[in-house]
């Protein structure tokens, strides 16, 4: 095809987690679960729904372009100015515009071979060549990205915590990392999954921001905020680097629903915790059975977990779609004989260890 742009025909396109919907058409099954994309499994806050019941009336005329009370929400959130701050339709998007905004077309973006898959999907689709290290023990090798540095580089992904492995990298070695790179090189930290932590190692990303470090971190409302459906990420930055992604960007790329809904969001602290306590516990329980069925996994610091099951891991996933449970198989990521599973709720996961038998017997 020679309207196509060379690049685009070759890249294999994004595969999301199969819908539950889609599934119960498929199979004609009644009842099904999904513990496939790191979603909330306990809903969205009861404060953000009635924030979007709120705001349903006032969807004839267009989204604030600028956000203000979101980001001026988000500023307090975090200490910081609204300045630093820039929204985004899901972090996915920010993504997009990072690149677009940073990165000309012949200069290189790294980041690691085993990671989320849209740096280097986005990467491509904007023509920027993409240099992947492999990971070093399931964990980001920041070394070997180092190593990998040159007068081309301008942007390096570093998903912390990582998916689909579940591991992060330390304060200590991003701090080492940055003060080690050229002065023009910019480091993206995407923190997706900060909210699930339970170590006390974890960067202090906002830290970097605050030092005016060439740093940006990207948050999401898509995982423990229960906000996936509606598209919300932000990233934070010094103001002289969100002052030009705000340029890059879309005038109205996140909805007048979205931004009232995460401003509710962020007041409700009870969810949040209510949220991380059960996924927490959840993750010891799957350890506990994993380990039971004498499956070998990666530690998690996030809300899922990366499962060796000794076997193709399509198979299993294939084979656990007959029974309604929705996992990820890891083939998109090269990993043959893993599966990746998101903590749910304690029924979820129950189910999902006695099918995960059944499956393997
Ligand atoms: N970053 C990472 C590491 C992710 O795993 C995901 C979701 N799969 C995203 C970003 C994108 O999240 P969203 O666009 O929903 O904010």
């Amino acid at each position: 095809m020679t309207l196509v742009r060379k690049n685009i025909s070759k890249i294999s396109p994004y595969e999301a987690g199969k819908p539950i919907e889609e599934i119960k058409r498929r199979l004609g099954l009644r009842d099904v679960i999904k513990l496939a994309s790191n979603e909330n499994p306990f809903g969205p806050s009861p404060k953000a729904v009635e924030a979007i019941r709120r705001s349903l009336s006032a969807i004839n005329r267009y989204p604030d372009s600028n956000g203000f009370y979101l980001k001026k929400k988000i500023a307090r959130n975090l200490n910081l100015e609204p300045s630093n701050i820039v929204l985004g339709n899901g972090s996915d998007e920010l993504i997009d515009i990072i690149i677009k905004t940073f990165a000309e077309e012949d200069e290189q973006i790294i980041t690691a071979d085993l990671t989320f898959l849209e740096y280097r999907i986005i990467g491509n689709v904007t023509g920027r060549a993409v240099i992947t290290v492999p990971l070093k023990y399931f964990k980001y090798d920041l070394d070997g990205i180092r190593r990998k540095v040159n007068k081309k580089t301008k942007i390096i992904f570093i998903a912390n915590p990582n998916n689909p492995t579940g591991t992060y990298v330390t304060r200590f070695e991003v701090e080492d990392f940055i003060r080690d790179l050229p002065e023009d090189v910019l480091v993206v930290l995407d923190e997706a999954y900060d909210t699930f932590i339970d170590v006390n190692d974890f960067p202090e990303s906002l830290s970097l921001v605050r030092r005016k470090k060439n740093v940006i971190v990207l948050k999401t409302l898509s995982k423990a905020y229960g906000l996936a459906g509606l598209r919300i990420g932000y990233a934070v930055a010094k103001p002289e680097l969100a002052s030009y992604m705000e340029i890059a960007r879309q005038p109205f790329n996140v909805n007048s629903l979205a931004q009232a809904a995460a401003i509710a969001a962020f007041d409700d602290k009870k969810f949040l915790r209510k949220t991380k306590e059960k996924i927490l516990e959840g993750k010891k329980y799957l350890y506990e059975n994993l380990a039971g069925l004498g499956l070998a996994f990666i530690p998690s610091v996030a809300n899922f977990i990366l499962i060796d099951v000794q076997k193709d891991g399509v198979g299993v996933f294939r084979d656990m779609l007959k029974y309604g449970v929705i996992v990820r198989d890891m083939k998109q990521y090269g990993l043959k004989n893993y599966i990746r599973v998101t903590i749910g709720t304690k029924k979820e996961n129950e189910r999902f260890i006695k099918i995960l038998k059944k499956v393997l017997n």
